[in-house]
């Protein structure tokens, strides 16, 4: 096969005595992401991911799309394997970047020799194959600080490889490795960026969504599920538990305070967020809340739905402006389907004067008009659970 994917390790390599499980569980979820592009082998070494065609026909474009949303890999690159000689290392380099030599205007050869028995250093390997290199692209400069063009050169166990520059991994923990948590995700930016923050820390996440018909249409659901799908290929395989919520919001209305309703609903968000947590061993919850951005945001609002809560509460967008939160969002995907027009439960019944600074004590009070155990009880009976898989492409098929 004459192209490889490389991946880098990241935080990984820090795990000390934990590492082999670290990077097992990495190349596990890499096997399972790429699988709809072919026959890959996948393994390990110094630090390296090396993914491999097996066959003919094997989606390298895809191969390496995938690879580049997975957690726990800070660097992603394609690259061409050869023999490990001098000559045909620079072959190999003018027939696969020979685009790149005739565009660039500077370059530089830098080798990494990994088999120290090879019998050249690095340094004479980037000087051998940097010189030849110049000679025949004489219109390139060689400029060893800030080349336009670095041509790489990896002398390793089984092969040499040659390869460009390296496009940035998705950073972050291999997804397993931290455990479970449930993530409320609502229709909006923010929590859509929340559970890509925390995904990223190698957490596996299992999605809630609270909706309220005929309050809220079905489109305002399928706006879920399409969020749901478009985090899968940085979060993997989840499951979105839709949790119906009108009962409960028209109680509210019923028998409390109009400025009190967001409060006390999001009480309940999180209690039967918790529910699910424990029906699914995760061992945290987390929001998309952020610190003042509306009146059940402020650190008074926060301490009434905390309350409930035994789980620790994560807020990964706590701290961030509206625009960071839509940088990120843009940069996972999920903005343009974020902001498409189907409200959400928290608009239904918004009160027109709510409580920012509630009172503990006050809003415990006036939850006991309500039957809390029932309420909770009826809405977990009617959960429906949506299987939320990697999208494949149409054209390929999976091979389980
Ligand atoms: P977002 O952009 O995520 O909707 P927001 O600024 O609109 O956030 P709120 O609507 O107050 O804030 O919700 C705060 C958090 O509560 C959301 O980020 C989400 O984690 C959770 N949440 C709100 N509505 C729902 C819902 N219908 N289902 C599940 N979680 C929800
Ligand atoms: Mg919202």
């Amino acid at each position: 096969m004459n192209e490889i994917v490389l991946l880098k390790l990241g935080e990984v390599v820090l795990k000390g005595l934990n590492r082999r499980s670290f990077e097992d569980k990495l190349m596990a979820n890499i096997r399972r992401r790429i699988q709809h592009c072919g026959a890959f082998s996948v393994c390990s070494k110094q630090s390296t991911i090396y993914v491999e065609p097996q066959e003919d026909g094997c989606d390298m474009d895809g191969a390496y799309a995938a690879c580049r949303q997975v957690f726990g890999v800070i660097a992603v690159t394609r690259a061409r394997p050869c023999a490990k000689d001098k000559d045909a290392i620079l072959n190999c380099a003018k027939a696969y970047l020979d685009g790149e030599l005739r565009a660039a205007k500077s370059f530089k050869v830098e080798t990494k020799r990994a088999d120290k028995l090879f019998p050249m250093t690095s340094m004479e390997i980037s000087q051998y194959v940097g010189g030849l290199l110049h000679e025949a692209y004489p219109h390139l400069q060689v400029d060893v600080h800030t080349p336009e063009l670095c041509v790489h050169v990896e002398v390793r166990e089984k092969a040499a490889y040659v390869h460009g520059p390296s496009q940035p991994g998705a950073g972050g923990l291999p997804i397993g490795m931290g455990g479970t948590a449930v993530s409320l995700l609502s229709g909006g930016i923010d929590s859509p960026v929340s559970s890509y923050m925390i995904a990223k820390r190698g957490v596996r996440l299992e999605l809630v969504h609270f909706f309220s018909p005929p309050y809220t249409s079905p489109q305002a659901k399928e706006k879920v599920v399409r969020l749901a799908r478009e985090l899968a290929p940085w979060c993997g395989r989840m499951t979105l538990h839709v949790i119906p919520f009108t009962e409960i919001q028209e109680e509210i209305r019923r028998a409390c305070p109009e400025d009190h309703f967001t409060l006390i609903m999001r009480r309940f968000m999180m209690r039967l967020a918790e529910a699910v947590a424990r029906r699914t061993g995760a061992k945290s919850l987390v929001t998309g809340e952020c610190l003042g951005q509306v009146a059940s945001q402020t650190m008074d609002a926060l301490t009434v739905s905390d309350d409930v809560c035994t789980l620790p509460v994560l807020r990964p967008v706590i701290g961030m402006d509206k625009e960071e939160i839509v940088r990120y969002s843009r940069k996972i995907g999920t903005f343009d389907t974020s902001i498409l027009p189907y409200e959400d439960c928290c608009t239904v019944f918004t009160p027109r004067h709510p409580k920012t600074h509630p009172v503990l004590e006050e809003v415990r009070e006036y939850e006991k008009a309500l039957d809390v155990a029932g309420l909770m009880e009826r809405a977990l009976a009617n959960v429906e659970r949506i299987k939320i898989a990697m999208e494949i492409p149409e054209t390929q098929s999976v091979s389980e």
